[in-house]
């Protein structure tokens, strides 16, 4: 069997109170930092103050720019990017979730390449006849994840949302990967129960995705199984007891396994499927519309899947604690069962229609997956037409 791996050069720093250490690296990296953040969370538990005095001890200049919200925009990247230009910035540092990582990478790839010649995001994104390519004038990324959850900090993927559109597309170059990336437990333990949820979700749907996608290898295929049974061990308990240290551990460390595992993989049918319904619904987190859709995505792949496919699920089935003597469909339903079961543990079993989703959307979303999620779509175990998608739509509801 062959393969191909890229192994990201990324520096990961993992660990309580890692944070300390941001100036000290970013050193090595530039002189003036933007640092990305979100409108309140890292301002209001301090971590934004212990940012700036990292970095501004070892003399490097910082510019804060606080506007990312969830699903972040392409006004707001394409307005950080200017920041960057104006104020000479030559390292982009995201501080948050996903969405803040995410506007960071953007941030970078816009500021980069306008030096040239002025640019948005949106030239770069796949919706284009002729998308502009992310090259190497992209600035130096740095990641620091205050959730476990997105894989963002280790990943080559920035997310962004076109509100005009309501498209939201995934942007994905190896320029992208994070240069440094930090992981610290005394951030991520901040985040309440229903994040704590949502996100630990998105973990594990990476990693369902990444090990049946048609492109998983042997190496991803450790890091999902390993994965997959970390966050339905422990997901349950760092949403009970957010305290719970050895629970945040595991959870980061699922987070980065599937990040690693997504950043060569990608993800497959859910995602395809979770993004459209954030572009048309932007208040309907990205964890919650995996939540929703997740559970009937895996039923349809064992009721069409093949024989890898049934043998695939029954590997989950069995990571997450179910019985399986014998690798064949009825006992690969078991992973659903498993899922639902930790959904119901972590309060997110969620359907469409409660989220405020309107079934005469699905015709919309439906073509918006197959514009801007296409290759989600190739990647899952089982082709999936537009009716296929619609119908799998209607069933979550
Ligand atoms: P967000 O970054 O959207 O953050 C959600 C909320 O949580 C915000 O209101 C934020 O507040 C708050 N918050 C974040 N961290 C903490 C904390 N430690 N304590 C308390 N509150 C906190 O959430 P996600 O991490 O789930 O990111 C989701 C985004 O990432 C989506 O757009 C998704 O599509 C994308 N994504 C990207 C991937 C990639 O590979 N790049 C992969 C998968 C998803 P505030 O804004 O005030 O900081
Ligand atoms: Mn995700």
């Amino acid at each position: 069997m062959a393969f191909e791996y890229l192994l990201p050069q990324t520096h990961l720093l993992f660990g309580e109170g890692v944070l300390s250490r941001l100036g000290e690296e970013v050193k090595k990296i530039g002189k003036h930092a933007l640092l990305v953040t979100g409108k309140k969370s890292m301002q209001s538990l301090g971590f934004l103050d212990e940012a700036i005095k990292s970095m501004e001890k070892e003399k490097i200049k910082v510019t804060h720019y606080g506007k990312v919200e969830p699903n972040p925009t392409v006004d707001i990247v394409d307005e950080g990017a200017r920041v960057a230009l104006q104020e000479g910035c030559d390292v982009i540092v995201g501080m948050g979730g996903g969405s803040a990582m995410d506007t960071a990478k953007a941030i970078a790839v816009v500021a980069g390449h306008s030096k040239k010649s002025p640019c948005s995001i949106w030239d770069f994104s796949v919706t284009q006849d002729t998308p502009k390519p992310i090259t190497k004038d992209t600035l130096p990324i740095v990641a620091i994840t205050s959730t476990s959850g997105t894989g963002s900090h280790v990943t080559k993927y920035a997310v962004i949302t076109n509100s005009k559109t309501m498209e939201k597309p995934g942007f994905g170059s190896e320029h992208i990967y994070p240069l440094l990336s930090i992981v610290d437990l005394n951030i991520v333990k901040n985040m309440s129960p229903e994040l704590t949820a949502r996100t630990g979700f998105d973990t594990l749907a990476h990693v369902l995705e990444a090990f049946v996608s048609k492109r998983s290898n042997p190496i991803s295929d450790e890091y999902c199984l390993k994965a997959i049974e970390l966050v339905y061990k422990y997901l349950p308990i760092a949403y009970q007891e957010g305290n719970n240290m050895q629970a945040r551990f595991y959870m980061a460390l699922a987070d980065t396994y599937a990040g690693w595992a997504i950043t060569t993989v990608s993800t497959a049918l859910p995602h395809g499927m979770a993004h459209p319904v954030s572009g048309h619904y932007p208040n309907i987190d990205h964890g919650v519309a995996l939540a929703a859709l997740s559970p009937g995505i895996m039923e349809f792949n064992i009721d069409n899947g093949d024989e890898k496919t049934i043998y695939k699920y029954c590997k989950i089935a069995e990571v997450m604690g179910k019985s399986v003597n014998e690798y064949n469909r009825e006992n690969a339903r078991k992973s659903v069962q498993a899922v639902w079961e930790l959904l119901e543990k972590i309060n997110l079993k969620v359907k469409l229609g409660e989220l405020g989703v309107n079934k005469n959307e699905i015709s919309a979303m439906t073509k918006n997956v197959f514009r801007t999620m296409r290759k989600n779509v190739n990647f899952n175990p089982v082709p999936a037409s537009e009716k296929d998608v619609e119908e799998i739509y209607q069933r979550c509801f």
